[in-house]
């Protein structure tokens, strides 16, 4: 969603610079350029051809991964004779039976229920902007989207297991598990399609949809 962007009829779209308010006539960017605004250089649109289905083929993908990445062990190391597994739930587990509830929910949300719920709405987003019956839904998605996407922390994660893998090393033997790479795949997925997702394509597609059903009628 652009920032004050608005739909004119026909194809025309007008955008305001984010950065010096310049209003332009013409606010999307062709296919496969980017429209830099004439006053200040601030990138305003990037338009990457086939954004909608290389989004739709990353989140597929994410959705993927995230299963051997939550149920695989991330990270096993032994001490003399103790040795654990830990995979992305039991760590949640453990920190909600130590009494860390909100570090927890905290961990739950930005390491489980963000990323798969990106990756759920951005294939029903994919999917849904091409019937006109789940307009609305879509939309709403599209927000609930914008929402999770700050949330979703994976690196955050990554970045602490690895400082447990450098800093527990001398304690004992740590070994990275086959959950860990899954997970290491997982968030190179996640941003990649948040780089791929260009929600005006949405937008522009459902504008196409309607202007083509009003022609028909
Ligand atoms: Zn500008």
């Amino acid at each position: 969603m652009g920032f004050g962007q608005r739909e004119k009829s026909g194809e025309q779209w007008q955008r305001a610079c984010h950065e010096c308010d310049l209003l332009l006539e013409d606010g999307l960017a062709p296919p496969g350029q980017k429209l830099v605004c004439p006053r200040c250089d601030a990138i305003l649109h990037r338009n990457p051809r086939r954004s909608l289905h290389y989004t739709a083929a990353l989140s597929l993908t994410g959705l993927v991964l995230f299963v051997p990445a939550a149920s695989l062990p991330l990270l096993s190391f032994s001490i003399f004779a103790f040795g654990a597994e830990n995979t992305l739930f039991n760590g949640v587990q453990t920190l909600f039976s130590e009494g860390y509830y909100w570090m927890s929910t905290l961990v739950l949300f930005c390491s489980v229920v963000a990323p798969l719920g990106k990756f759920i709405l951005l294939c029903f987003v994919c999917w849904g902007c091409t019937w006109a019956l789940l307009d609305r839904p879509v939309a709403a998605a599209v927000r609930w989207y914008h929402h999770l996407k700050e949330w979703g922390m994976l690196d955050v994660y990554m970045l602490g297991i690895l400082v447990a893998l450098v800093k527990m090393s001398d304690l004992g033997k740590m070994e990275m598990g086959a959950g860990l790479y899954c997970f290491a795949a997982m968030m190179v997925v996640a941003n990649l399609t948040t780089l791929s997702f260009d929600p005006e394509s949405v937008w522009a597609r459902m504008a196409a949809r309607r202007r083509r059903a009003e022609a028909v009628a």
